[in-house]
């Protein structure tokens, strides 16, 4: 009896050490906004799972009426309205078609690929903007919105996915994560 107890007891723990691993990666939360292409979010979807493990695609909802402020869609407004539907361990990426905008020095409605919470569980990405090879270039604005999620700041090193646009179009020259922005990632659950 003594013996079965103890190997309850071993399979007991390790289910709880294999469940526990299991919930400490986050799920990453596609949450598309009504108009943003199916395609697109099939794209991210499938991309991001090739680097990261958790990926789900909640149903397309219509973009907060509140967020809609002087004609504009205000992407640090989307955060906060994406946040309250945020659960425990996961991180949201809400995904439009439609133009966001955000403050930036004197200009009140300055258009943006994407903002995040830095470090933080939100994200908005807006596709109006990118014009070209559009999914590969929703693609990193994706990750590199979440690489400030996930707590990285701008990277000098140039090519780096988490180089600073400034507005301009930069995509086609960064094609990676640099390694030391790589290393950081991988840390937290990414399969780079
Ligand atoms: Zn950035
Ligand atoms: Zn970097």
């Amino acid at each position: 009896m003594k013996k079965i107890l103890c190997i309850l007891m071993v399979i007991l723990i390790y289910g709880m050490s294999t469940t526990k691993k299991s919930d400490n990666v986050k799920t990453i939360v596609l949450q598309p906004y009504f108009g943003f292409p199916k395609t697109y979010v099939e794209y991210v979807k499938n991309n991001l799972l090739l680097i990261y493990p958790k990926v789900i695609v909640l149903k397309d909802i219509p973009l907060p009426k509140q967020a809609f402020v002087n004609n504009r869609n205000r992407a640090d407004s989307l955060l906060k309205y994406l946040e309250i539907n945020c659960l425990n361990n996961t991180t949201i990426v809400g995904m439009t078609n439609k133009d966001i905008t955000t403050q930036n020095g004197k200009i009140s409605d300055w258009g943006i690929f994407g903002l995040s919470n830095m470090p933080g569980k939100v994200c908005v990405i807006s596709s109006f903007r990118i014009k070209g090879n559009v999914l590969d270039k929703i693609f990193k604005t994706v990750i590199h919105e979440l690489g400030h999620t996930e707590g990285l700041n701008h990277c000098s090193i140039p090519g780096c996915i988490m180089s600073d646009a400034k507005g301009k179009d930069n995509f086609n020259n960064e094609d990676n994560f640099c390694n030391k922005c790589k290393n950081y990632l991988i840390k937290r659950n990414w399969k780079l």
